[in-house]
């Protein structure tokens, strides 16, 4: 079991797993962090009205959840980022 990267404190992953379940497609296998330093944000994907994961370095809400920016890799073979770019096109 790994610690958390953010805070080092032991991951339970019983209670990651919980906090990711509104999550599409992500495990506590997919996390270095433990429930405490991930963020969810819900109805935030932008995409899906899915929930979102908000990275701990950000301090902005991302527009897409992980499984959309997933899909969008696979789609168009690039990153769209966290963000909705201003170059859409
Ligand atoms: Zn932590
Ligand atoms: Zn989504």
């Amino acid at each position: 079991m790994q610690p958390c990267q953010s805070c080092q404190a032991v991951i339970d992953e019983y209670i990651l797993d919980k906090r990711l379940e509104p999550l599409r497609d992500l495990t506590v296998d997919d996390f270095n962090v433990c429930a405490d330093c991930a963020t969810i944000v819900a109805n935030a994907c932008v995409e899906c009205h899915g929930a979102v994961y908000v990275p701990r370095s950000r301090s902005t809400v991302p527009d897409y959840c992980p499984a959309c920016r997933a899909d969008r890799i696979d789609r168009t073979g690039q990153d769209p980022g966290w963000n909705r770019g201003p170059q859409s096109s």
